[in-house]
């Protein structure tokens, strides 16, 4: 038996990365999903089709994830393809790193919105199915930058650390409803997003990593699929941190 057999799965910004990864795992645990991007198009499709082969239902949707209108579009959407939505991983976001003295105010505001506005965006609108079936589960994608800061990425780690306040909030408010709501908060994950990070030498991170190298996507893509699936049924409003041991 398959870990989300029959269940709807929608995750964010699932063209590359961290999404990509949560998406297969899901769809090789039999779950039907659907998944958002913003601009990669031809990834969008070649993933579409590789979910497919795996025997689901798969579908990718062009969608703001800091747009409101674009989340109500989104949901309605995937309510009306896949009948409804059992699983949300917000998982779409960017970084903009900068010292502060140098951070500019569309930098800040972008951010805000591609990470933690996205996460109320989608959160209030996939609550309506899930209370519909009294059963559902969220996920959202923080970083340990929100747990501990870190130098350079104000604004990231702002919004990563509003992702935490949101979520052991939502826990409380829909827990009774039987909708769990975690986050998962990652270290350092091989994609994009890190890229530049080895450019410096990755041998003097891996020193601050107790596991001593960086993770992989399909690492946070694991902690992803117990917390979608039953067997973490008892568990709300935590933060899972995926980090290879580094904020220990
Ligand atoms: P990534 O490789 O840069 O991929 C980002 C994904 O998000 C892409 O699919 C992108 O779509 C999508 N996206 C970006 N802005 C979007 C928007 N406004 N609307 C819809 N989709 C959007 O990033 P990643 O490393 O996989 O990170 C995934 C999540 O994990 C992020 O929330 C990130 O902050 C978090 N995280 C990552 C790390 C890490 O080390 N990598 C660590 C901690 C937390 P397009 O391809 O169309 O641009």
């Amino acid at each position: 038996m398959k870990l989300l057999e029959n269940k709807v799965a929608l995750v964010t910004g699932a063209s590359r990365g961290i999404g990509e990864a949560i998406a297969i795992k899901f769809a090789e645990q039999g779950a039907n999903v659907a998944f958002t991007y913003l601009s990669s198009d031809e990834k969008a499709k070649v993933l579409e089709e590789k979910l497919v082969a795996l025997g689901v239902k798969a579908k990718g949707y062009k969608s703001d994830a800091g747009n409101l209108k674009a989340a109500e579009q989104l949901a309605n959407d995937v309510t009306k393809d896949f009948g409804t939505i059992d699983i949300c991983v917000n998982n779409a976001g960017i970084s903009r790193d900068n010292l502060l003295l140098r951070l500019t105010e569309e930098q800040w505001d972008e951010v805000m919105q591609a990470n933690l506005k996205s996460v109320f965006n989608l959160t209030k609108q996939v609550i309506r199915p899930m209370m519909k079936n009294r059963a559902g589960s969220i996920i959202n994608l923080s970083s340990i930058v929100g747990v501990k800061g870190n130098g350079g990425q104000s604004a990231y780690a702002a919004s990563k650390a509003g992702i935490i306040g949101f979520t052991k909030s939502i826990a409380q408010e829909i827990g009774s409803r039987n909708i769990r709501c975690n986050a998962i908060a990652p270290g350092f994950i091989e994609t994009d997003m890190t890229h530049y990070l080895k450019d410096g030498g990755a041998e003097k991170w891996f020193e601050k990593i107790p596991l001593g190298r960086f993770g992989k996507p399909e690492d946070v893509a694991n902690a992803a699929l117990f917390l979608a699936s039953d067997m973490s049924l008892y568990v709300t409003g935590q933060v899972l941190q995926v980090c290879g041991g580094m904020s220990t």
